[in-house]
């Protein structure tokens, strides 16, 4: 832990790291609030909030959620905007940026100078990213690039249907790692990819080339190619789960996941309300894999707070899910997900045949592992996970 931490201090410009503690400490309190907002019954917000801001992308990955439209889908700089100055008023201020490739939305400087006292976390492919970006982006100090590597050079064009992804990424991340920004990688686990990314080799890698953390995923079968032979089985979710616990003992960079509590039992941000996601479409919805909703966003954002306080299907859709166990409802009861769906009246937000074909899709193993729990042995993690990443609630 230490030596990670060590590696951000000397890696990182002051102005990043100044608008890092500045998250790390208002990230504290915005949970705190939520939990509050939980118990007393106050109106519902989430605390965090991911933002698909486009669905451009110049990739096309097999199993991305993601349907290409023409023209594309983007959240406006007016809805952004509304999102943002709805979610100040609880006390939120840190946004997931995703796409399609975000870097494509014509108002992406802007959205991060609009907004200096906001954090932004920028989930990239990296392939078009170049030192005059990444200088811009430490200048602003408000937004933590997060590159997704899916393989090293072979499974990277087997995944993502081009040739030089791997060296592209990477060169985008070198350039992240100069202008001295507080860099992450991303990695959704697959059968091919796992022997590869889920090593010490690889994360002394990562390390060597100046990245500061890593968050693990368990790659989800979705959209026109879902890949399903590609999914991990029980046997490797467990052995990513030691392997994760293990190496925060000694890693040099933070090791994240969204998918555990600090006692190892599975946990879903959803079903906990804790995220919940907005689709390039306007769509108000549980996480970005589950691509129905009952609210679009209107022209600028001032539904927002409907969807989450009056418009009960997110709230019956956090309930049906932890009722369904501490997993992922989409892997592992599509079926019943479709049904439920379907009978809450929700609209299929996927540009594509999401609801319809949720019968039809088989259940995936994912990282609820009852029996064989593992506890986080770093002290540090068990906190940070005991005081920000429990059930709130959802779980009884
Ligand atoms: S339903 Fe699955 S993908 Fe969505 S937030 Fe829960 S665990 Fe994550």
């Amino acid at each position: 832990m230490f030596s990670a931490l060590f590696r951000i201090l000397r890696g990182c410009t002051g102005r990043v790291m100044i608008n890092l503690l500045r998250f790390a400490w208002r990230g504290y309190w915005t949970v705190k609030a939520f939990e509050r907002r939980q118990r007393k019954g106050q109106p519902f917000f989430p605390a965090f909030l991911m933002l698909s801001i486009t669905s451009r992308c110049n990739l096309r990955c097999r199993g991305c959620w993601v349907t290409p439209t023409d023209p594309p889908h983007a959240l406006t700089l007016a809805q952004l905007n509304g999102i943002i100055a709805c979610a100040r008023k609880y006390g939120s201020s840190f946004f997931g940026i995703l796409g399609g490739e975000p870097l494509f939305h014509p108002d992406l400087f802007t959205l991060f100078e609009t907004h200096p006292k906001a954090y932004f976390q920028l989930f990239t492919n990296g392939t078009t990213l170049n030192d005059e970006i990444a200088v811009r982006l430490a200048k602003l100090g408000n937004v933590t690039p997060l590159i997704s590597i899916e393989g090293l050079e072979t499974e990277s064009r087997l995944r993502r249907g081009r040739d030089d992804v791997f060296s592209r990424s990477l060169t985008g991340l070198r350039a992240c790692v100069r202008a001295g920004l507080f860099t992450g990688v991303a990695a959704s686990i697959t059968q091919r990819n796992f022997s590869e990314l889920v090593s010490t080799d690889y994360l002394d890698f990562l390390v060597k080339e100046g990245v500061h953390y890593i968050w693990y995923y368990i790659y989800r079968p979705c959209g026109n190619d879902p890949d399903n032979d590609n999914a991990l089985d029980h046997d490797r979710v467990l052995e990513l789960r030691r392997f994760i616990v293990e190496q925060r003992r000694q890693a040099k960079l933070f090791i994240i996941d969204a998918y555990w509590d600090a006692d190892g039992k599975a946990v879903c941000p959803g079903a906990m309300g804790l995220s919940h996601h907005i689709a390039p479409n306007g769509a108000v919805e549980f996480c970005p894999v589950i691509q129905a909703s009952t609210t679009f966003l209107n022209s600028d954002a001032s539904n927002l707070e409907k969807a989450f306080q009056e418009d009960s299907f997110l709230q019956n859709l956090r309930t049906f899910s932890a009722r369904q166990g501490r997993s992922c409802v989409l892997m592992e009861n599509p079926g019943e997900l479709g049904a439920f769906l379907t009978e809450n009246h929700a609209v299929d937000s996927s540009n594509r045949d999401f609801l319809s074909t949720l019968n039809q899709r088989c259940r995936f193993v994912c990282h609820d592992l009852p029996g064989e729990e593992i506890p986080e042995r770093s002290f540090a993690y068990r906190l940070m996970k005991r005081s920000c990443f429990f059930g709130f609630g959802a779980y009884g």
